[in-house]
């Protein structure tokens, strides 16, 4: 099944305010098996919405609309949809009520209630009402013969928060009783160290001998390849069966550069080695500011393998706090291979952990020179008998060059961590 989404508001035709809201229902879709042909932003402006809903109905049998069902003049989605459908407008007793409820209860504010907010409770009759547990205004369901098919609209109030709840809570289990949908089963591998099109290269056959149900997603993000595998099928287990024989093929494949065989991040992976081993962590950040920390305790149970950080920006700090010697500093300089292992060493001891990793280099813009270009960053991981070192050469803006950092020295500490002699991340 097709459904095209058509985001409504003029803030997001001039850049204020980036669609969210077409992402995360196109993924829901997605999962569900529908698929999401169009995605088309117009402003709050009749005839553009109109146009859109006349060309949408067109090439889908579900067009979602979101935003436009604010209580202000601008938003005028509501009634535009009462026209175009031929409804008249009704108040819903149970939309009132609901009003009446976030006024009093929730918002705390004293009655009446402004007239534009009552308004809320006004809705075309020839909709079905979607309850908006999260605000005021409404989700309205609509079906329309047209073309010689039915097709269903769904106009979903803008604000993210309140679109998730209504997509997920009223308009899935409605859309799933209407329509009978494949099964979608995904696997995806998480591999890093090989860049995406060298991927591809070792996958050539594989990819070709795919049936036309299954099909192979490259998902490349900074040193690091995410392959998802999707099956498309009428029969779960049998779909469920083949992709996860053909995910085994293809991982077989990869099996040196592949990191994980689930779709989760790198310090995930982390914590589960930790837990493992049952060994510490800890992190020296010069460059990355505390971001690797930030990262490892984006986990629940962190805790229980991560006992701290040492952000030492300044060269005084790395001497203080973690012992690299001054001569370190003078003679190869903060971004050098010798003062990450030295600050290794300095979080070991005075973090007292079986691991540590640290960081240490020019994340731009400024501060590069010839012999040490902005992106020169040397990153290194080790326990008390081993100390690896590894020196980066990036090329990205300041932001990127600290999340790629952090990736990479995770990466390091995992390779470290298993044992894994070949640098190659
Ligand atoms: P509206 O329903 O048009 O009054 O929108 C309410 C709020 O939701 C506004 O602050 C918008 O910036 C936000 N919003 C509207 N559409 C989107 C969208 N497609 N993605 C993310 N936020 C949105
Ligand atoms: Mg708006």
């Amino acid at each position: 099944m097709n459904a095209s989404i058509i985001t409504i508001g003029d803030e997001l035709l001039i850049g204020q305010t980036i669609d969210t809201n077409s992402a995360f229902i196109a993924q829901e879709f997605n999962k569900l098996g529908i698929w999401v042909k169009r995605r088309v932003a117009v402003g709050d402006v009749a005839a553009d919405i109109e146009a859109a809903l006349d060309e949408e109905s067109r090439q889908s049998q579900l067009v979602i609309l979101t935003g436009g069902l604010g209580p202000t003049a601008d938003d005028i989605t509501k009634p535009l949809l009462n026209n175009y459908f031929g409804g008249k407008m009704v108040v819903d007793p149970n939309v009132a009520l609901h009003i009446e409820y976030l006024f009093k209860k929730v918002y705390n504010r004293p009655s009446p209630i402004a007239e534009r907010n009552r308004k809320q409770a006004e809705v075309p009759d020839v909709a079905k009402v979607l309850h908006n547990a999260r605000g005021s205004a409404p989700g309205m369901w609509f079906e329309k013969n047209t073309g010689g098919k039915n097709v269903i609209f769904v106009s979903l109030p803008g604000v993210p928060y309140e679109m998730k709840g209504l997509l997920t809570e009223e308009v899935i289990p409605r859309l799933l009783k209407h329509f009978k949908f494949p099964f979608i089963v995904h696997r995806t591998a998480f591999t890093a160290g090989m860049g995406e099109s060298m991927v591809a290269e070792r996958l050539l056959d594989f990819e070709a001998a795919l049936p036309r149900n299954i099909s192979l997603a490259y998902l490349p993000s900074f040193g690091m390849v995410k392959l998802r595998l999707t099956g498309q099928g009428h029969k779960e287990q049998q779909l469920t069966d083949t992709i996860n024989l053909l995910f085994g093929q293809m991982t077989a494949l990869l099996e040196d550069i592949v990191v994980s065989k689930e779709d989760e991040p790198i310090e995930k992976v982390i914590g589960r080695l930790l837990t493992q081993q049952q060994k510490t962590v800890a992190t020296a950040e010069s460059c990355t500011g505390g971001n690797v920390a930030h990262w490892i305790t984006r986990i629940p149970g962190s805790s229980d393998y991560f006992k701290g950080s040492i952000v030492a920006y300044s060269n005084h700090i790395k001497e203080q706090l973690l012992a690299v010697s001054p001569e370190t500093l003078r003679l190869q300089g903060a971004v050098s291979s010798e003062t990450v292992e030295a600050m290794v060493k300095g979080a070991l001891q005075q973090l007292d952990t079986d691991y540590a990793v640290a960081t240490s280099g020019i994340a731009g813009p400024g501060g590069g020179s010839a012999l040490k270009p902005v992106g020169t960053i040397w990153i290194a991981a080790g326990n008390r008998d081993k100390i690896v070192t590894k020196l980066l050469q990036l090329r990205f803006d300041r932001e990127q060059n600290i999340e790629v950092t952090t990736m990479q020295a995770l990466l390091l500490l995992r390779r470290v961590m298993l044992g894994l002699e070949d640098n190659r991340l």
